[in-house]
């Protein structure tokens, strides 16, 4: 199978190319540094509402405690 090296847009080979689809290592290590450095964003809209939803009740409101024997 034959496609252009998604970097450099060289064309490569899936047969003869062990990095394919990439044209060579060093431009699949680049796009491994192009992922980790966040240049491909997601258009998709992701809101990180890191809420913290089970949190431990509050000790001031043990109103419902008194059935408890000690
Ligand atoms: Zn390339």
């Amino acid at each position: 199978m034959k496609r252009r090296c998604p970097i450099c847009r060289k064309p490569t080979d899936s047969e003869t190319n062990a990095d394919f689809p990439f044209c060579s290592e060093r431009c699949r290590l680049l796009d491994l540094g192009n992922w980790s450095s966040e240049k491909y964003v997601i258009s998709n809209p992701v809101f990180d509402e890191s809420e913290e939803d089970s949190r431990p009740r509050d000790p001031d409101d043990s109103d419902d405690n008194k059935d408890a024997h000690g």
